[in-house]
């Protein structure tokens, strides 16, 4: 569970470009949520998640992960809890290194182990066995390095690393938007599949208001570093694109499609 009470970042304070990125944010996302983030440029969806990751410190408020305030903690401390995703496909792995070698990183995330230290054959098998669950036949790839492989490819390896030790939260900041509409579409079906395979709460960015009707059970607006609609339960089960549009216009926010 997360829980932001009263989170504002000001950036730029006292001059003319000061702007609040959040402004008095108080949410609780529950265990198991899948929140997709909407709103224009500039709205605070990325500080957000940075406040929630702590690469972002907050200028007032708390953050309390699992019951524990983590407001104060730096991201690094909070990376047991936490998996992220970006927009870049070329962020997140080493493009030099084989797909094995990739993973065999994220796996050992945190360990103590030296990562000389070669892998069991049984952690082999492991690790073989997730990749084979991404249905893009990159089982059989293992020893290609990374950089040769598409941005879908990729992006999919980078959800699988990010996830790889089940946090309890994943983070995923338009994860899609730089692939092509097939690998888009498949790197989100393997996105659902391991939130809820693995009971992760999960926050995801994106630009689509299909997407934003298809997945998740949560859609939170954001609009001037503030939560401008919050829905969910049958509201969620039942939206169209038509309906988030009217809410959207409500508010007088106009969005870029
Ligand atoms: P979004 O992800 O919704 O497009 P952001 O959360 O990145 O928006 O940004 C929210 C606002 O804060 C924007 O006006 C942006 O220009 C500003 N902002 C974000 N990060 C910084 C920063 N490091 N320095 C100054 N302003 C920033
Ligand atoms: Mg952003």
């Amino acid at each position: 569970m997360i829980k932001i009470e009263n989170a504002s970042k000001v950036f730029a304070k006292g001059t003319p470009n000061e702007v609040y990125a959040l402004k008095n944010v108080t949410l609780t996302i529950q265990k198991g949520d899948f929140v997709i983030v909407i709103g224009t440029n500039g709205s605070g969806k990325s500080t957000l998640l940075n406040a929630i990751a702590g690469t972002l410190m907050l200028d007032e408020g708390r953050i309390q992960i699992n019951n524990e305030d983590v407001t104060k903690l730096p991201d690094f401390k909070r990376a047991k809890y936490i998996g992220r995703v970006f927009q870049n496909p070329f962020s997140g792995t080493a493009p030099n290194m084989t797909v094995a070698e990739n993973l065999q990183l994220a796996y050992l995330r945190g360990e103590k182990k030296s990562l000389a230290l070669a892998m069991t054959s049984a952690q082999k098998k492991f690790l073989r066995e997730r990749v084979a669950e991404l249905r893009m036949g990159l089982e059989n790839r293992m020893d290609t390095p990374i950089g040769l492989l598409s941005g879908g490819q990729r992006q999919a390896l980078t959800l699988l690393m990010a996830t790889l030790k089940k946090p309890e939260i994943l983070l995923l900041d338009e994860h899609t938007a730089a692939l092509d509409p097939i690998s888009a579409e498949l790197v989100l079906v393997i996105t659902q599949e391991i939130i809820s395979k693995y009971h992760l709460t999960a926050l995801m960015v994106t630009h689509s208001m299909s997407y934003a009707t298809r997945f998740g059970n949560r859609v939170i607006m954001m609009n001037l570093g503030e939560v401008a609609c919050d829905i969910q339960g049958e509201e969620k089960q039942t939206l169209t694109e038509q309906t988030l549009l009217k809410r959207f216009e409500e508010r007088h926010i106009y969005i870029v499609i």
